[in-house]
């Protein structure tokens, strides 16, 4: 049964290596050589980009082969893959339930068995909230560890491009394949400058002994009592094989959501000033006059939460609300980046559900912006903050997926991948 995973299913098949033999999906906003990209917009529906991003050329390198680019909400806008001009996403472990977002082509594919594995990107959750609500494996990978070029961008200060798998040792291994310092993109760093290697997989070796976890309460206050009952059957899985934990307050980390959609919508506001039909994306024609040109190009290039955004987002840069909104946002980052920095004081990870809730219904949040952004409060704040993070699942409420989320240190991912093998 289709659950519409893929835009554009079109076979790209690698020399050898590492992933000799296995699939690899990529998310639609991957520039991929000759294949289209489309980002989940009408807006790019013809764009084929001229050259690989560099994690496409690092698969091709391993041996992979590329089934095909996977649905997405448009430009990463999102939470449940609904706002793809492509069409919705099922989700193949919850059927009339929504696949999470936005890399939920991603996430499904690989539930269903129609990828092996799927690169997804994480500007505020997306590859952790598809990876929770299908019942995978997904890590969102420290800022800087993984090439960014090639990647259409939806908010540069916050995104990474990170693995989805079955298994947690499946996701490290596909990590080991995309990480690394490219100097295609300025902002990415050599993790051995940071006292640690890519020897990703070989940590995917359970052993939590001695392990310190750190659950901060407001991560728990917002989710769904079964959500809960779950994340504590987990941590306690986690007890018996030898670590323990403590509860920790994050005060930030209530206004995190709040400072994250600020920021990525001014971030998107200037990224996509691009698309006017004349640069980049649909053509709006030309009358004689240039701004009414690109005005259609945009009024019919792109979708309603993308537009939502855009005007929030310049009204957010704009002279007399920048203080006000910008600053107040950049000065909220710096608390929460300071909360983790206090809170890994006394622990080596900490740990919350992934998401707050189990997988909306398919149609349920379209009308309401409002509830799905702050189904992204657990998420937000590792990428305000720079931080390695994995979601591992840990069951489901009668049906429904539930994932935990395990942040790690700054370049901590094989901190992250130990705890997250043990279960899963
Ligand atoms: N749901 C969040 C948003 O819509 C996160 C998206 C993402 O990580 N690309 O911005």
């Amino acid at each position: 049964m289709s659950h519409n995973g893929y835009i554009t299913e079109e076979e790209i098949a690698g020399e050898d290596g590492p992933l000799a033999g296995k699939t690899v999906a990529v998310k639609d906003n991957i520039s991929t050589e000759g294949v289209r990209t489309t980002c989940g917009s009408a807006m790019l529906e013809e764009y084929v980009p001229p050259y690989d991003a560099t994690v496409v050329d690092n698969l091709l390198d391993a041996g992979a082969t590329i089934p095909g680019k996977t649905n997405m909400d448009e430009f990463g806008m999102g939470t449940t893959t609904e706002t793809s001009a492509f069409g919705p996403v099922e989700n193949p472990a919850a059927p009339g339930h929504v696949p999470g977002g936005s890399s939920g082509g991603s996430a499904a594919v690989v539930a269903a068995g129609d990828a092996d594995l799927a690169l997804g990107t994480d500007t505020g959750g997306s590859v952790r909230c598809p990876a929770a609500f299908c019942g995978v494996v997904g890590i969102k990978p420290t800022y800087g560890l993984v090439s960014r070029y090639g990647l259409i961008a939806y908010a540069n200060s916050l995104e990474q491009i990170g693995p989805i798998a079955p298994t947690v040792e499946d996701a490290a291994e596909l990590l080991e394949v995309i990480a690394g310092p490219d100097e295609r993109d300025g902002t990415t760093h050599d993790a051995r400058d940071h006292g640690t290697d890519y020897e990703f997989a070989a940590a995917a070796d359970g052993d939590v002994e001695g392990l310190e976890i750190g659950v901060p309460t407001e991560l728990l206050d917002g989710a769904e009592d079964t959500v809960v009952e779950q994340f504590w059957a987990a941590v306690e899985e986690l007890e018996e094989q030898g670590a323990s934990y403590h509860e920790v307050s994050l005060p930030s980390l209530e206004h995190a959501v709040e400072a994250y959609y600020v920021i990525a919508m001014s971030e998107a506001s200037s990224n996509l000033a691009r698309f006017d039909g004349v640069r980049y994306g649909k053509s709006g024609g030309y009358d004689g006059n240039w701004n009414e040109s690109f005005a259609r190009s945009r009024e019919e290039g792109f979708g309603e939460e993308v537009k939502r955004r855009i005007l929030l987002g310049t009204y957010a840069l704009s002279a007399g609300y920048q203080d006000k909104y910008y600053k107040k946002a950049q000065d909220a980052r710096a608390w929460v980046q300071q909360d983790f920095d206090e809170a890994f004081e006394d622990a080596d990870v900490l740990a919350s559900p992934t998401m707050p809730i189990t997988p909306f219904e398919m149609g349920e949040s379209l009308d309401d912006p409002l509830k799905m952004y702050l189904a992204d409060a657990n998420t937000t704040p590792v990428n305000l903050a720079n931080l390695p993070a994995i979601s591992v699942p840990v069951g489901d409420d009668s049906g429904l997926p539930v994932g935990l989320q395990i942040v790690g240190q700054s370049f901590g991912e094989k901190q992250i991948i130990r705890a997250g093998s043990a279960l899963a």
